[in-house]
Order: C-alpha cells, then structure tokens, then sequence
C-alpha cells in the first residue's frame, strides 16, 4: 500500500478510529456507514472518506464498511500487528506508572527493563520488569533490539541519555521530559506533554464560563 505524504494530522486521528472500531467490533457490528461513524465519533463523515482515502478508501462497498476488516487495516497502518519491545529510564512515579498499565501489553507493547540512577530501587522489579542500574543501559541496549525508549526522568538529564541511546539498538524514543533531544532523524521521538492537554481543558473551562 503506498503510504507517501500522510500528513500527521491524519495520522493523528488513526488511534481514534481505531478505538471506536474495536468498540463496534467487539459489541458485534459487522458493518458501519460513513455517517454513522461520523455521528458516534462526531466528527463529518467527508473527514471520515478524506481521511480514508489516504490509504485507498478501505472498499467501502454497499452498505458501509467491513468494522472488522477496517479495524484490522487501520491497525496494521499503525504498526499494532506486530508487538513493540520497551524500556523505561526512569522508573520513578511516572516510570513506574506506564509500566504498570496492563492496556499497553493488551496492544502489543511490552516492557523489558527499567534503568535508574536511585540504588534504593535498582534489583527491585515492577511487576515482572527488572529496574538495572543506568551503567548497564550501553550494554543492554547494545544486545538487545529494543522498539521504544521511554524517558521519564528529569529533564535535565534527558539530554545526555538520549546521547546513550543513540548508541544502541533503539528505533524510537517516548519522550516524558519536557525538552527537545538531539537525536538523528532515523530515530522517532514522540513528545508527550500532558500539561498541553490539561491547558486545553482549562481553556475551555474559561469559555464555557464567559458564555453563561
Ligand atoms: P520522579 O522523581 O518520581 O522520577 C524520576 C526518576 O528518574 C527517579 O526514579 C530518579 O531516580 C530517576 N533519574 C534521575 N536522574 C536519572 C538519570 N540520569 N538516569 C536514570 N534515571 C534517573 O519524577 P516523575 O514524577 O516520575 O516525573 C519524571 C519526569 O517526567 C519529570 O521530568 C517530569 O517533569 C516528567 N513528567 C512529564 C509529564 C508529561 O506530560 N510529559 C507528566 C508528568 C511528569
């Protein structure tokens, strides 16, 4: 399938679909109009068909879309066919929060080691995920391919541990702190700032309140 020039923005709703499918498959609908999905998703149905048509419409023939067969491709676009290894750095109450969330093994992503500085916790595990020294970071990732490096450490020492792992087997990296890594473009990152979303929210608590 040729997958050239997606824009993010696009790319950015796919998870959203994806949710909204497996919903719909999972209640046992086999088959979902434009419109339909437009209004349980609330969001126009032309979107739904622009967004679609990035990657050849997905048949749509008759009555709607094949939910199963949608869920299943919009999966694979998104790479969840396949699972995805990953450490965390940092396994303080963020770290070990993530590692915790059973619903990211349920979707094939699967943590194999957490690194730290603290020797209070290095040879403790969460759950069944060991916490290794960061003086093993180099070699372990050395050995061992590994799909995401999650950061949750300080930001401050974000910068220097993202110059480790571009030393090793590591194809992206889930990025906590807030700071910009200088790593090459092979390597993904992924910013996550969850205070973006919580200023949104304030926002709109702010307009709500001017309507009244
Ligand atoms: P925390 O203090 O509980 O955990 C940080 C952990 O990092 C500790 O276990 C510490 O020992 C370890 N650490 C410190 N320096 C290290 C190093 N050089 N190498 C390896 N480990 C090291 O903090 P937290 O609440 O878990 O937050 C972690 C980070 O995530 C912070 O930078 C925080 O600002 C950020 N954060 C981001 C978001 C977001 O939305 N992006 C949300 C919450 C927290």
């Amino acid at each position: 399938m040729e997958e050239k020039d997606i824009s993010q923005a696009v790319i950015s709703r796919l998870p959203r679909y994806f949710r909204y499918l497996g919903e719909l498959r999972d209640e046992g609908i086999q088959r979902i109009s434009s419109r339909e999905l437009s209004e349980l998703m609330h969001v126009t149905a032309s979107q739904i068909r622009q967004d679609f048509n990035n990657f050849g419409g997905f048949g749509q023939q008759g009555y709607g879309y094949n939910v199963e067969y949608l869920y299943d491709e919009i999966g694979k676009i998104l790479g969840l066919d396949s699972s995805h290894s990953m450490i965390i750095i940092g396994a303080g109450n963020l770290g070990q929060a993530l590692v915790n969330y059973m619903n990211f093994r349920n979707r094939g992503f699967y943590f194999t080691a957490a690194f730290d500085i603290n020797p209070a916790i290095i040879g403790q595990k969460i759950g069944d995920v060991p916490i290794l020294s960061m003086d093993e970071l180099p070699e372990y990732i050395r050995i061992h391919e590994t799909d995401i490096a999650v950061l949750t450490v300080p930001k401050q020492e974000a910068k220097e541990i993202a110059k480790t792992l571009v030393g090793g087997r590591i194809r992206a990296i889930w990025n906590f702190a807030h700071i910009d890594l200088p790593v090459p473009p092979e390597i993904q990152v992924e910013n996550v700032h969850l205070s973006d979303s919580l200023m949104k929210l304030s926002y709109n608590i702010r307009r709500a309140g001017n309507k009244e």
